[in-house]
């Protein structure tokens, strides 16, 4: 039986987690954490703590991980570096799973835009897209930056000199050495995200579209019962689901 401790647990992700985790008879949620409440004192009850809440939240909570020696799952998206600095301090005393998108659909995309940028080649003019609901605090999100550093990364691109966040007025012409991101707000949006691929005479497009955050929350959920007993580091969704 895993004992899960859910920090964010009154948002639209935290809700799902507690609707999926009343499903699965070998996990328990043995608190949950919002704005106010003292995760120091809840923190001993739990095996892991599962982290969605807001980025500058994070940090703290990981120390707090790392003083009791519990497991962590962050899916918060959209930290600093000096935030992400202070947890990765953290992973050097206790396992985490920090992944930008927890859904098997989204961890296929990613493999599938590392193939298709190797395969296509710099011929290929890559766009991401992404949308997400009106409500959502960070851009772009961080399953595009994700995609962005796959893409960076398969063709050889320092990612910070090659982005493009949108364009307007007098751009000029595009070279060939960019990755543009366009990030749409609006609605409802669980979480679209398309890769472009553009050349002479074709086009390929890879999309993935959520309808529903359960996905997410059972992919978390399921890196909570595969990262307690790990040793101490930090894993993404692609070694829970076997891919690495
Ligand atoms: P939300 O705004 O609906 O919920 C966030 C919750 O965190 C709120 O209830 C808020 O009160 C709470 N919170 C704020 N400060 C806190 C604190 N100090 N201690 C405890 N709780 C605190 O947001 P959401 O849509 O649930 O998304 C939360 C985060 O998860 C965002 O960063 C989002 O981008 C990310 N997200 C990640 C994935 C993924 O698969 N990794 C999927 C969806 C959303």
């Amino acid at each position: 039986m895993t004992k899960v401790l859910i920090n964010g647990s009154k948002g639209r992700m935290g809700q799902a987690l507690l609707g999926c985790a009343a499903r699965m008879p070998d996990l328990q949620v043995v608190a949950g954490i919002d704005v106010g409440d003292d995760l120091n004192a809840a923190i001993e009850a739990c095996d892991v703590v599962i982290e969605f809440s807001f980025h500058s939240v994070t940090a703290k909570v990981a120390r707090t991980c790392a003083e009791h020696r519990k497991a962590l799952v962050i899916g918060t998206t959209g930290h600093a570096e000096a935030e992400k600095a202070v947890i990765r301090e953290a992973a050097r005393s206790i396992p985490m799973v920090w992944a930008t998108n927890f859904s098997t659909g989204v961890n296929t995309l990613f493999w599938l835009t590392r193939k298709a940028t190797e395969i296509l080649g710099s011929g290929f003019d890559i766009e991401v897209v992404e949308m997400h609901h009106r409500l959502k605090k960070d851009a772009p999100s961080g399953t595009a930056t994700t995609l962005l550093e796959v893409i960076a990364e398969a063709r050889k691109l320092e990612l910070e000199k090659a982005l493009r966040h949108g364009r307007q007025g007098i751009t000029g012409e595009r070279t060939q050495g960019e990755i543009g991101i366009h990030a749409l707000r609006g609605g409802d949006v669980v979480g679209d995200h398309t890769v472009i691929f553009a050349a002479n005479g074709e086009r390929v497009e890879l999309t993935h579209k959520a309808s529903s955050r359960d996905t997410f929350a059972a992919g978390a959920l399921r890196a909570a019962q595969w990262v307690v007993g790990r040793p101490p580091g930090i894993y993404d969704m692609q070694h829970v689901l076997g891919l690495k």
